[in-house]
């Protein structure tokens, strides 16, 4: 059993920018990571790649 200790992953939801769809779950270091995230996934509501930011 390799346990990492100190490594806190916080589950995030990341919402579509343009129909506010929350699509994507993913997880981030909150240390490491410490401005909200945008990242560009596809979005089956908008039918195409766009931005999808960190909700709280
Ligand atoms: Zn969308």
């Amino acid at each position: 059993m390799a346990k990492k200790k100190g490594v806190i992953r916080d589950i995030i939801t990341l919402e579509c920018t343009e129909c506010k769809n929350r699509n994507y779950t993913t997880t981030k270091n909150k240390r490491n990571t410490k401005d909200r995230i945008e990242l560009s996934k596809y979005c089956k509501f908008c039918k195409k790649h766009t931005s999808h930011k960190e909700t709280r």
